[in-house]
């Protein structure tokens, strides 16, 4: 297994739709073994394939309830809303308050193509609406309020430009980033 280095804020394959999953081979497995690697060492708890730079439908998770792996997720059944921060590996050390459902359902096939559904809630269904944009070609960014986007974008401009900046959105929060 090996870590990949994480596509961020700014790289093209993260604004493309990505493709769907053909091929439940060795070579799909090994890379959800890599995308797991790589969540775990960033920290996160869910990744997605463009966010290592495929723009394949392949995402990866754990919410503390153990690993799990999806490709061509489609998430439906939007139920209650909350409220809370939420991170991005793509977008690093930047948390906002980000509205989602409380609870989605998630379908897709697992990595030996076989259907599977997962009723999640809380943090899970955050995490599975997170990836869905991923692979969707959108950031959480675009969910956010037009204040903390604009706080967001002048966070990383700040950063490429090397100022150091405390924006509202820096937080030590590495755990909850996907
Ligand atoms: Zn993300």
């Amino acid at each position: 297994m090996s870590v990949m280095p994480i596509r961020t804020f700014g790289h093209p394959v993260l604004r493309e739709r990505a493709r769907p999953v053909e091929s439940f081979d060795d070579n799909l497995r090994r890379l959800a073994e890599d995308m797991l690697e790589t969540m775990y060492a960033a920290p996160g708890v869910g990744l997605a394939a463009n966010q290592i730079g495929m723009a394949i439908r392949l995402i990866v998770w754990d919410d503390g309830n153990g690993p799990g792996a999806m490709a061509n997720q489609v998430v439906s059944g939007l139920e209650g809303e909350q409220l809370d921060d939420e991170g991005c590996l793509s977008v690093p050390g930047l948390y906002y308050p980000t509205a989602r459902a409380f609870h989605v359902r998630a379908e897709g096939l697992d990595l030996f193509g076989t259907p599977v559904a997962h009723d999640a809630e809380g943090l899970l269904a955050r995490i599975f609406q997170h990836e869905v944009d991923h692979i969707e070609g959108k950031l959480f960014l675009s969910r956010l309020s037009r204040e903390n986007r604009a706080d967001a974008l002048a966070a990383m401009r700040d950063r490429e430009l090397g100022i150091e900046r405390n924006g509202r959105g820096l937080r030590p929060r590495p755990s909850r980033a996907t």
